[in-house]
């Protein structure tokens, strides 16, 4: 499988404005919008280029800020829907996100919705998203959005603040009857950059950790921690278990699976940034990936097709061109390492993962 024609999700940072203010949040997000957001005509290029990739186009992701916060959402997404351009929403929970708003997203088609769980209860929940009671609504968001029939999909960020919690969060992802639990890597950039990262040995413990949770009935996706094939590749072929005391801690908490442990759903290969994924920041910059700034182009003066397929910087990752030892790895073409991070820490995206436990090894 190859993404050098077209994406399998373009992100549009539809605002930055946003109720919340979250530790790790990559887009700075503040309350009202910042100058230079693109206006509804300039959008509605953007769902045109979406268009432009090519039958079936990629799944459009209208995200934030607080996608809510735009008042021309509702036409935005009417247009998305009459060109046929399959979308889903990642709106931030708040008081914003009424019954009424989740029935009108299942009436237009949005293809799922993303509501974030950050913590397996309010004390780490509320303290990450830095608003009280956002835990107990953000579960009521889930439970109705389910009963209306909107299809949710649950999205954790990984810190060191909820690490520990993987375990139960899991029971309450499978709890709420969730079938997609997609967990986010923390990349040290926007306001994240002020928050601790894991460590080698704890990305590891939490990459076995979901390999784990994809056996138990949940489809599991991981965002910039692409080792994880590594990890499901070495675990599914041998059983050799990452034994080290975090995870080891972790897999007690492990429940069974009803009628056994399932093949995992971690497919064979994931996404990078700039390989299945491009971006549109608010004011129209063209980035390979919501975490990784690096300015590629402007969709009000270029055409978002031609810059995903032709950049240079998207062709190296697409081809693994990578120095260090995401260049020498034998897991190159199913992982490739996150390009964000690699960037966040040595301001070169074809770096090396620091976050790997290859990373520094001759692999
Ligand atoms: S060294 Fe790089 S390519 Fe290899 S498994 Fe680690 S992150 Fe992936």
């Amino acid at each position: 499988m190859t993404f050098s024609e077209k994406p399998v999700l373009v992100f549009w940072e539809t605002t930055k404005a946003c109720p919340l203010s979250c530790v790790h949040c990559r887009a700075s997000a503040i309350l009202g919008p910042v100058p230079g957001e693109l206006t509804t005509e300039e959008g509605m290029r953007v769902i045109d280029q979406v268009k432009s990739f090519g039958t079936p186009p990629p799944v459009l992701v209208f995200t934030g800020g607080d996608p809510l916060m735009r008042a021309d959402l509702p036409r935005l997404l009417a247009y998305a829907k009459r060109l046929g351009v399959p979308f889903a929403v990642s709106p931030a929970v708040s008081r914003n996100l009424t019954d009424g708003v989740l029935a009108d997203l299942r009436d237009m088609g949005a293809s799922s919705i993303s509501i974030s769980l950050d913590g397996a209860g309010a004390e780490t929940h509320d303290s990450i998203r830095r608003v009280a009671g956002t835990f107990e609504l953000s579960l009521d968001r889930v439970r109705t959005a389910t009963d209306l029939g909107v299809n949710v999909q649950v999205n954790t960020a990984v810190m060191k603040a909820n690490l520990r919690e993987l375990p139960a969060m899991l029971d309450l992802v499978r709890g709420l009857g969730v079938e997609i639990w997609e967990l986010f890597f923390l990349i040290q950039v926007g306001r994240g950059s002020g928050v601790a990262d894991l460590t080698p040995a704890e990305y590891e413990s939490a990459c076995n950790f979901a390999y784990d949770a994809s056996r138990r009935g949940v489809v599991v996706r991981c965002v910039e921690a692409p080792f994880i094939r590594r990890v499901a590749s070495r675990r599914s072929a041998a059983g050799d278990y990452w034994r080290d005391e975090g995870y080891l801690a972790m897999s007690r908490g492990l429940g069974g699976a009803a009628g056994g442990l399932a093949p995992s759903t971690l497919g064979p290969r994931g996404t990078l940034d700039g390989d299945g994924i491009i971006f549109v920041g608010h004011d129209g910059t063209i980035n390979p990936g919501g975490l990784l700034p690096v300015p590629l182009g402007n969709v009000k003066d270029d055409d978002l097709a031609a810059v995903y397929r032709t950049d240079p910087l998207l062709n190296k990752i697409r081809g693994r061109e990578f120095s260090g030892p995401c260049g020498r790895c034998s897991y190159s073409g199913v992982c490739g390492g996150s390009r964000a991070r690699a960037y966040a820490y040595s301001g070169d995206p074809l770096g090396s993962d620091p976050a790997c436990l290859l990373s520094g090894a001759s692999a």
